[in-house]
């Protein structure tokens, strides 16, 4: 699985690394803000489990085919 933290929406408070600490790391991102980085492999329901913690749904999910797993894509409106 690929794992991405949208630096644009992650707060930093670090939730995903309480729920994987051996996948999540924050770091101070040098503008005065702490930001989530990936520090390592993770199995796939532990990287799962972190990205529901996120608050922001800053963590993305791919799987080895490129599908999105997390967060889940809106479901179709049918165009009315
Ligand atoms: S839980 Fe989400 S918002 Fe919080 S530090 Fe991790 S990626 Fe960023």
């Amino acid at each position: 699985m690929h794992v991405s933290i949208d630096w644009a929406v992650c707060c930093g408070a670090g939730m995903c690394a309480d729920a994987a600490p051996r996948a999540f790391r924050v770091i101070d991102a040098g503008d005065g803000r702490r930001r989530a980085v990936v520090s390592g492999p993770a199995a796939d329901d532990v990287l799962c489990e972190a990205a529901y913690a996120c608050p922001t749904l800053a963590i993305r999910l791919i799987d080895d085919d490129g599908r999105a797993v997390y967060p889940p894509a809106p479901p179709a409106t049918g165009g009315r």
